[in-house]
């Protein structure tokens, strides 16, 4: 039977760990709250008294932790995965945290013989229970392919990032995103809300354009991403319609901030010459702004 080590059994990791235990495997977990590491020790999972002791032995390692300087401590510090873990084992962060810091214990636990990759997740702790998160692999090939049968497990859905270390930031890059559209949303919301307008309709009427559906998949595949700027929407207008929402949100007293800094960018746009352009261009605005050069 694999052994598999789970530590950091929180909210993602007690569900993520009953999955493999469910699915068959044996399971060593460490938490610092004890009642959590009991509650899976009900269902069948042996209680280790440090992280060292979890690893011993164990095929896999997962750390599903809350931030870097823990998956740090649980993994290099005292009593250590380091200490014990086999150099046949598979050491694999499911936790977020900042991608620098992951890059660095992945080379450092390289230094030390120890095999180890990224594979945050996507989707809630609903997910995590249901064992329907999405799973971002970083890590060579070979590791994604080794550790799949285990992150499927936990997930429906594996996403191979691209190398070790990409599966951190694309989780990063995924969480930006949501996480800024989520202020934007507010801000919409509270502007239908004090226009009279019922959420509702705003949100069905949304759900059918680039406003809900992001634009990724809308605006941008036919247009920027394929080296098109003839406007199918011009920045220019796009910059006078923004400019009537934050006046008449000023008017309503409603903050507007996500919306000034795009005003601001729109602005940059049309100044530097992609006023008559298609309003994808901002892309381009943006990767002049990041020092990245040439057709997309
Ligand atoms: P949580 O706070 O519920 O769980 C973290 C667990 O780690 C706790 O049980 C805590 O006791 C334990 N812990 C803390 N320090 C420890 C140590 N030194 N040694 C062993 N265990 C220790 O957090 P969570 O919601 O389960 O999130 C875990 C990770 O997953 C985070 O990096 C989070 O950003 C990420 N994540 C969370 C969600 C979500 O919806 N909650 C979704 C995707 C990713």
């Amino acid at each position: 039977m694999i052994t598999i080590a789970f530590l950091g059994l929180g909210q993602m990791g007690s569900p993520m760990a009953s999955n493999l235990l469910q699915k068959g495997y044996a399971l060593r977990v460490f938490d610092i709250n004890q009642q959590t590491a009991s509650e899976l020790a009900h269902k069948g999972a042996v209680v280790a008294k440090t992280p060292a002791e979890a690893a011993k032995g164990a095929e896999f390692i997962i750390t599903m932790l809350p931030n870097g300087d823990i998956v740090r401590e649980v993994l290099l510090g005292d009593r250590g995965v380091s200490e014990s873990v086999s150099h046949d084992a598979l050491v694999i962060d499911m936790s977020t945290i900042h991608p620098l810091q992951s890059d660095a214990l992945i080379s450092e636990m390289k230094k030390k013989g120890i095999n180890m990759m990224d594979a945050p997740v996507g989707r809630t702790s609903v997910n995590a229970v249901d064992g329907t998160l999405l799973i971002l692999a970083g890590g060579m090939p070979y590791q994604v392919e080794r550790a799949r049968p285990v992150l499927m497990c936990m997930g429906n859905e594996l996403v191979e990032a691209g190398g070790p270390g990409m599966g951190i930031r694309l989780k990063l890059i995924n969480n930006y995103m949501s996480i800024a559209l989520n202020a934007l949303s507010a801000e919409a919301a509270v502007l239908c809300e004090s226009l009279g307008l019922s959420l509702d309709v705003a949100i069905k009427v949304m759900s059918g354009t680039a406003a809900g559906k992001g634009h990724f998949t809308t605006t941008w595949p036919g247009k920027v991403l394929k080296g098109d700027l003839s406007p199918a929407f011009m920045v220019d207008l796009a910059l006078k319609d923004l400019r009537i929402a934050v006046d008449v949100a000023r008017q309503k007293k409603v903050p507007l901030s996500m919306g000034c800094a795009a005003e601001d960018y729109y602005v940059q746009a049309s100044e530097e010459g992609w006023g008559r352009q298609d309003w994808s261009a901002l892309l381009s605005l943006v990767r002049q702004k990041a020092g990245i050069l040439g057709s997309f």
